[in-house]
């Protein structure tokens, strides 16, 4: 039986070689010997059974292109959320899975409202390298955003910000953890940078507390080598 990765918006919501994080997962099932079927899902297509959803940036332009439809999807991203299924979700890609999204010029995307927070855009642009400490290690990344996340007090960050922005530059949160949910400011892509990330979203998603082992040390060196150049 393959591991079901769904790849949401692939065409719309894919910035800075986000898709980088789906061929991160592919390769390090496949060298665990499990076999792995990526699945596109755009707009007006049903979400198939997965194990992994993914979701990738977007510019407030390709937000609005798909703001209508992920309403429609809302109700059953919402039910997948809760029931813990396991999802990544990138910049963009993350900040769909709250309420609303203000643009620069005031203009408010009402988006799913599956999770009890908001993002309204800044003047200025939050760019660069971002380090945070998160419960699986210190995870390195690039941001490029103009929102600005605000999360409900209930609603645990994915990390503590190190170095850069995180979700809004202010209360030092960066990204959100909710049961199998990850959302997250880091592109980079993300996964490829961190390789205890990438395993521990496999872990949930497999519903395993350990993986076998891999041959993994060039990404780890390359982790090691980023987490030191940027704190
Ligand atoms: N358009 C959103 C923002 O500017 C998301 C950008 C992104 O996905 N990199 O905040």
């Amino acid at each position: 039986m393959a591991v079901k990765i769904v790849h949401l918006y692939p065409d719309e919501m894919n910035l800075y070689g986000d898709c980088g994080n789906i061929i991160c997962l592919k390769k390090r099932l496949e060298a665990r010997n499990f076999k792995v079927e990526v699945i596109g899902v755009g707009i007006g297509d049903r979400i198939p059974n997965f194990d992994i959803m993914f979701i990738g940036g977007g510019q407030d332009r390709e937000m609005k292109l798909i703001c209508k439809d992920i309403r429609r999807k809302s109700e059953e991203l919402t039910y997948y959320i809760n029931s813990g299924k396991t999802l990544l979700a990138i910049c963009g890609g993350y900040q769909i899975l709250g309420e609303y999204y203000k643009t620069l010029n005031s203009q408010t995307i009402e988006l799913t409202g599956a999770l009890p927070f908001f993002t309204e855009c800044a003047k200025q642009r939050m760019i660069g390298n971002i380090v945070f400490e998160s419960p699986f290690g210190k995870t390195v990344g690039f941001e490029n955003h103009g929102g600005k996340t605000y999360l409900a007090k209930e609603l645990q960050p994915l990390g503590k910000v190190i170095t850069g922005f995180g979700n809004n530059g202010e209360d030092k949160t960066e990204g959100i953890l909710y049961k199998n949910t990850f959302g997250t400011y880091a592109h980079g892509p993300v996964l490829p940078k961190n390789p205890m990330l990438a395993d521990e979203i496999i872990k949930r998603a497999l519903c395993v507390g350990e993986l076998q082992n891999i041959d993994d040390e060039l990404e780890q060196k390359c982790h090691n080598s980023l987490v030191s150049r940027f704190t």
